[in-house]
């Protein structure tokens, strides 16, 4: 059985290394030792500041909107895509913030900034588009976007681990940016998360959100939610980080094997050309629902998953009201995703490719 992806597990002895550590001090969760080493070193790693690490990507979503004064309070909104994981819309829509979806681009995937544009209103706090499969979407019409219009950027860049954009982190764009380092993910802590905010006053704001709102031991500050990272998902990522290169490594091959061998077959993603790719997916686009639907089961009865990132587009589901979104809904009608992780036999993919080729030629 060849999953789509599997979480990378670091060496046993690597991992005990730090867990011994949390045995010594007795110190597991609360801004530790680990938490701090870990925020070092991803912010020298990625090249930014400040970086808040918290529980998950979701959460980083959430708090970042709080810290950034996106409430929708007044009867806010914030525009997104429909073609990205439950989470982008989710969390604005659990903080009180109406998501409002704009249609994607047909060939790069990511939000379309003259389509977001149509969608802004007074009634408008923010945009938050996603660099889908760590694409970079187009960030300075956003950026121009935004300012023209006095509203927040926020990049759920949840794909965008280690990615350069002209030769700088992604993750310095925009108002804030976040990241998760759930197990699936390319970097991960078991569940994780970060949040980089263009600014040290909203990173200030936000490690008291993320603490019950806590401004010292014994003083309350204001509203707050408990998002903190804890010591052993400190542990894991630092662990999952002493191995990253092997692992950024592995999927290179694969993902450079997966182009060698269907590239001529399939268009794919048009990549933006100032950005670095982390190999984090490997996505096909079928040319109708029928010929995905038929090549997803000719895999399975060959014991390989893939999966239908992101479907169904998130402007058909019921609970986010929406004008339809007509590229998103076709994108995710024939999107496919083929496995990709750090210990896939390279043999495998070859395997799979076959596969592939004889499903697509009868
Ligand atoms: C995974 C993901 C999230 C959510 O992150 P969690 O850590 O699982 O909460 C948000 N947005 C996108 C685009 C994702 O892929």
């Amino acid at each position: 059985m060849i999953h789509v992806t599997k979480p990378h597990l670091p060496s046993r002895s690597q991992l005990d290394k730090y867990i011994d550590g949390i045995y010594q001090r007795e110190w597991l969760t609360n801004k530790g030792p680990l938490v701090e080493e870990l925020t070092k070193r991803l912010s020298d790693r990625l090249g930014v500041e400040n970086l808040l690490l918290v529980a998950n990507g979701t959460l980083a979503l959430q708090v970042a909107y709080r810290a950034l004064g996106v409430s929708g309070i007044s009867g806010g909104n914030a525009i997104t895509t429909p073609f990205t994981f439950p989470a982008t819309p989710g969390s604005l829509k659990w903080e009180g913030i109406d998501p409002v979806f704009a249609d994607i681009d047909p060939k790069t995937w990511c939000l379309d900034p003259t389509e977001a544009e149509k969608k802004i209103t007074a009634s408008t706090e923010a945009i938050v588009p996603v660099h889908v499969f760590g694409n970079a979407c187009d960030i300075s019409a956003f950026d121009a976007l935004a300012k023209s219009h006095e509203i927040k950027l926020i990049f759920d860049a949840a794909h965008c681990f280690d990615t350069q954009y002209e030769n700088q982190s992604i993750l310095s764009f925009g108002d804030a940016s976040t990241l998760s380092f759930h197990a699936t993910k390319l970097f991960h802590s078991i569940e994780g998360g970060a949040i980089v905010f263009k600014s040290s006053e909203h990173l200030q704001v936000a490690e008291k959100l993320i603490n019950f709102g806590l401004a010292g031991p014994n003083q309350l500050g204001g509203m707050g939610i408990n998002a903190k990272m804890n010591e052993f998902q400190a542990a894991m990522g630092l662990a999952v980080l002493d191995e990253f290169e092997l692992v950024s490594d592995s999927r290179k091959q694969i993902w450079s094997l997966y182009l060698d061998e269907l590239g001529n077959l399939f268009h794919t993603q048009q990549w933006h050309p100032n950005v670095t790719n982390n190999h984090s997916y490997f996505p096909i686009l079928l040319s109708n629902e029928s010929q995905l639907l038929t090549t997803m089961e000719e895999l399975a009865s060959a014991g390989i998953s893939t999966r239908r990132y992101f479907r169904p587009s998130l402007d058909t589901l019921e609970i986010y009201p929406s004008s339809p979104c007509p590229v998103s809904r076709d994108i995710a009608s024939r999107v496919l995703c083929l496995p990709i992780y750090s210990t896939l036999a390279l043999a495998d993919v070859s395997k799979i490719c076959a596969l592939i080729r004889k499903s697509l030629t009868g």
